[in-house]
């Protein structure tokens, strides 16, 4: 049984949760310990009991930590790579990529500690000297979602423990295991008993605890809308801060002008690539007129190419859904959306094994043309590899349909005419923009984050990450 880690100590429970391979549901990844609500506020206890002395720690102790975790993470790339395709199902390429982010976070946010810094000012009073300093927020709940199982835990924690902050982490249920690894890894670089807790376990028991425990500072919350709010209304109650980041329904727009041969992979990528199960994924391509069919086609026949085969296998380019759950509301939308009257070009089945005849939960990416945007398909998240297209007479009705949208978290645009993409880069109202690329990936050093219904409080990642796991402090001195 892999244990939770609680003040410094592996601890046992008396559940545990099975970890499956969505590629080959007959495959076991582990057996992980499900915290209950007594362990959990066990964990916040020690955190809050933890915390002082690691606020006050020096940069370089926090340095040498997060550097020794990222440094550790890197060289086990393949393995923590293996391990996460096998949990979650995103393929070995993509995996290993997470992995080698979640690396470099670390080292990172290891020289934020370093470069953490203030403002000295004169008074407008004479003698008077003002200094703005930054100070940890506290012990900081962070719960995480099963799409990102290893970037998503360490965009927040290394900022969290960078800024002197302790951590009580409550992963996803479907996949402990990435985060297990992290906990492992942070343990043995040396950090102090308590000062970052792992309770894997259910949302609403050990979630539900960190939300209302009184000693719990804030909240980062990455997940669905429907939690988010819980988690908003929860935390308002007792006025703890809270950060976060939801669902997305994102645009990408193509032009007359585009390159068709860009255009179509910055679509495939988006759409379809970790089996479309990422906030940024483009699930709405915006089309004019006079590139709409040539598109569609184009589209039709990439996606005949795409293997959608065993995450772990070479030659892959879309491994299975997550769980039996997200298979059956991919399909219900797919159903929606030929209810509503959307036509589907190409996928759209449902695979119940492998090329190698194991079970798993496998769909063919979906692609549906003549859409409108009314459509629940086109207003609500699918979170699986379906994309639909809309058809625009002109850039300016393909913007309005962009924005035409409650989510605001990713959006892109292919053309090759600077003045629509300097004109979109402004006016899209979307809190990450993308010319001429896909939509998802996105560097680990600047911030990442969105507006309206997809995101709630700062960014995170890169410097902007401060502005949630530091809280300011305007100190005035008379000389
Ligand atoms: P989810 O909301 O079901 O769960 C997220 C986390 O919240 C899990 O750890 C879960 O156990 C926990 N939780 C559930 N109920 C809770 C409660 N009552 N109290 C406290 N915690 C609770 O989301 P999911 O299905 O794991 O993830 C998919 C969603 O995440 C999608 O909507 C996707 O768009 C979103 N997502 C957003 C971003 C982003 O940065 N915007 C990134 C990745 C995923």
């Amino acid at each position: 049984m892999f244990k939770n880690l609680i003040n410094g100590e592996w601890v046992g429970a008396s559940r545990t949760s099975r970890n499956i391979n969505p590629s080959d549901t007959r495959d076991l990844v582990g057996e992980y310990a499900q915290a209950d609500a007594e362990q959990a506020r066990q964990a916040i206890a020690a955190a809050a009991r933890a915390q002082p002395a690691w606020g006050l720690s020096t940069p370089q102790q926090r340095f040498d930590i997060l550097d020794a975790a990222g440094a550790e993470i890197l060289a086990r790339k393949a393995e923590l790579g293996d391990l996460l395709a096998r949990e979650e199902g995103k393929t070995l390429p993509e995996a290993v990529g997470e992995v080698v982010r979640a690396g470099n976070i670390f080292k990172f946010f290891a020289g934020e500690a370093l470069r953490a810094s203030g403002d000295v000012l004169a008074s407008v009073r004479p003698g008077v000297g003002v200094e703005v300093t930054r100070e940890p927020v506290g012990v900081v709940g962070l719960i995480t979602p099963w799409n990102f199982p290893i970037a998503i835990p360490a965009w927040k924690i290394a900022p969290a423990l960078a800024f002197g902050n302790a951590v009580v982490l409550k992963p996803a249920d479907l996949v402990p295991g990435s985060a297990w690894a992290i906990a492992d890894i942070l343990h043995r670089a040396g950090l102090p008993a308590g000062v970052f807790n792992l309770v894997m376990g259910r949302g609403s028991e050990v979630g539900q605890v960190l939300l209302d425990d009184a000693l719990v500072d804030a909240i980062s919350f990455t997940g669905s809308v429907a939690t988010g709010q819980r988690i908003a209304a929860a935390c308002v109650k007792r006025m703890a801060k809270f950060q976060l980041e939801m669902g997305g329904k994102n645009p990408m727009v193509v032009l007359d002008d585009a390159d068709l041969g860009v255009a179509v992979n910055a679509a495939v990528n988006s759409g379809f690539f970790s089996t479309g199960q990422r906030c940024t994924a483009s699930s709405r391509v915006i089309v004019t007129e006079g590139i709409h069919d040539r598109f569609v086609a184009a589209m039709a026949e990439r996606m005949k190419a795409l293997k959608v085969d065993d995450a772990r296998k070479a030659g892959t380019d879309i491994g299975p859904v997550v769980d039996d759950k997200q298979l059956a509301q991919d399909l219900e939308y797919i159903g929606i959306g030929k209810s509503e009257g959307a036509r589907l070009v190409a996928g759209g089945e449902a695979v119940e094994r492998n090329a190698d005849g194991a079970p798993g939960h496998y769909l063919r990416p979906a692609l549906f043309a003549d859409t409108t945007k009314d459509m629940r398909i086109n207003r609500e998240e699918i979170f699986g590899p379906v994309v639909s297209v809309l058809r625009a007479r002109d850039y300016e009705e393909a913007l309005a349909l962009a924005n035409d949208t409650p989510f605001g978290l990713a959006a892109g645009i292919a053309t090759t005419s600077l003045k629509h993409a300097t004109h979109f880069k402004r006016h899209s109202q979307a809190g990450m923009v993308m010319v001429n690329l896909p939509t998802a990936g996105v560097d680990y050093h600047v911030p990442f984050g969105g507006r309206k219904g997809s995101s709630f409080g700062p960014r995170e990642q890169g410097r902007y990450a401060a502005e949630f796991y530091t809280t300011v402090k305007t100190a005035y001195t008379q000389a």
